[in-house]
């Protein structure tokens, strides 16, 4: 993911992406493209709203990336906490439907060696 987006997440959300955490400044936090990036705000959005209303403990993001096509957030704090489950269940289920390149209309698709989700224009990209 561009630096600038790793950068517009840690500073929005600086609970979740803690500059103490040792893996914030890394690259391999964030390990997908660019076209997730609204998805990923949402997800934050959401679940920061829930910590900040005193419902959840706070969450702190391990890695974010893609998996076989798929949005995955690995986090610690929270555990057992449902909602927060759900939010991040949606968030992978919205990827399987939105490009990972450009975040336009996307499908999953089977591209051979892997998994990923693409619109038609973006198909085929090989993963950096
Ligand atoms: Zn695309």
């Amino acid at each position: 993911m561009d630096i600038k987006h790793r950068l517009h997440l840690t500073e929005k959300f600086p609970q979740i992406f803690p500059a103490s955490a040792p893996s914030t400044n890394s690259p391999s936090l964030f390990e997908c493209e660019d076209g997730w990036l609204d998805l990923i705000d949402g997800m934050c959005n959401l679940i920061q709203q829930r910590v900040d209303d005193g419902r959840s403990e706070q969450v702190v993001a391990r890695q974010v990336k893609e998996k076989q096509g798929q949005l995955r957030f690995y986090y610690s704090g929270a555990s057992g906490d449902l909602y927060l489950e759900g939010i991040v269940a949606m968030a992978g289920e919205m990827s399987f439907y939105t490009c990972e390149v450009c975040g336009g209309r996307g499908t999953f698709r089977n591209g051979g060696r892997f998994f990923r989700t693409r619109c038609d224009e973006h198909d085929g990209r090989e993963q950096e």
